[in-house]
């Protein structure tokens, strides 16, 4: 395919780079972080101006936090979590002020880091699981990347073609804003945009395993939302959760 054939424009220039990465998500910023450590140059480009302002995931785990960890950012990334003594419960509700179904109860941030203090130095875990809402564990990382000079971040912009030619990837770059189109020329181009990766579906490359409709856990509809309140509506339960699942007809909601 031509480069700009499918944005219409001729591409500005063919400056080359090393490394380009297509998605600013969790994913592309922590890739391009790390690169930035073995003084590898990426260019980030992500659809969105920014990141992303609605909640998706929740739970970072021990092998992430020590990743935030290595990079000096994991105290950051538990700033921006739940306050540290509050629990992170997952809480099974009838409706948000209505009675408990179930709970898996769990520790709060606070006793989880005072367990890896006192515990055994074989069995430590240096950063236990954190949570907090990747909303804005996405704002940190992106704010820290803004300050890495390895790294040029093109918000606002879409990978919209791309080719393989042996000795460089070609790969063309819409401005979302009605800049027109740049194209890049990179020893690699890798594809961090999401389960519908447009690079992952232009190289053919599909889904093994189980597809999620036939899981029980992820099947059907959800709908994620994310609530700030100083009071929190009264239910039949006394002890808050971190995390809470609603039951609503034809889909999950948490
Ligand atoms: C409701 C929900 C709860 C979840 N809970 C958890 C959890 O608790 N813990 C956990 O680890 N995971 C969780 N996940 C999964 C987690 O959100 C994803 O695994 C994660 O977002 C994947 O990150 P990513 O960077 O690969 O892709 P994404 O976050 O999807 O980011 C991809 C980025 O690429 C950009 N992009 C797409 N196409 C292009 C293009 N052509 N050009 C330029 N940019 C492009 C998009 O705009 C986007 O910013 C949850 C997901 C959902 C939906």
């Amino acid at each position: 395919m031509a480069a700009g054939s499918q944005s219409g424009g001729t591409p500005k220039s063919g400056r080359r780079v090393p490394i380009v990465i297509v998605g600013g998500g969790p994913v592309g910023l922590m890739l391009a972080l790390d690169l930035a450590r073995y003084r590898v140059r990426s260019v980030v480009v992500n659809t969105g101006e920014s990141h992303r302002v609605f909640p998706k995931g929740n739970t970072h785990n021990a092998r992430t936090m020590e990743h935030y960890r290595r990079l000096g950012l994991a105290e950051r990334v538990r700033a921006v979590g739940l306050p540290p003594g509050h629990a992170t419960d997952v809480g099974y509700f009838t409706r948000l002020d209505g009675c408990e179904l179930a709970r898996l109860g769990m520790p709060s941030s606070r006793e989880k880091l005072a367990a890896r203090d006192s515990g055994a130095g074989v069995d430590q875990v240096p950063e236990p699981v954190h949570r907090a809402n990747q909303m804005y564990v996405e704002a940190v990382l992106l704010e820290h990347a803004r300050g890495v000079p390895a790294i040029e971040l093109c918000y606002g912009s879409s990978c919209v073609d791309f080719a393989d030619e042996r000795d460089a990837v070609r790969v063309v770059v819409e401005d979302g804003a009605g800049g027109g189109c740049e194209e890049l020329q990179c020893q690699y181009l890798v594809g961090c945009d999401g389960g519908q990766s447009f690079v992952r579906h232009r190289l053919g490359i599909g889904f093994e395993g189980e597809g999620s409709l036939d899981q029980q856990f992820f099947s059907g509809s959800m709908t994620s939302t994310h609530l700030r309140a100083r009071a929190w509506p009264s239910t039949s339960s006394t002890r808050r959760a971190g995390c809470t699942g609603r039951s609503v007809p034809n889909a999950r909601c948490s």
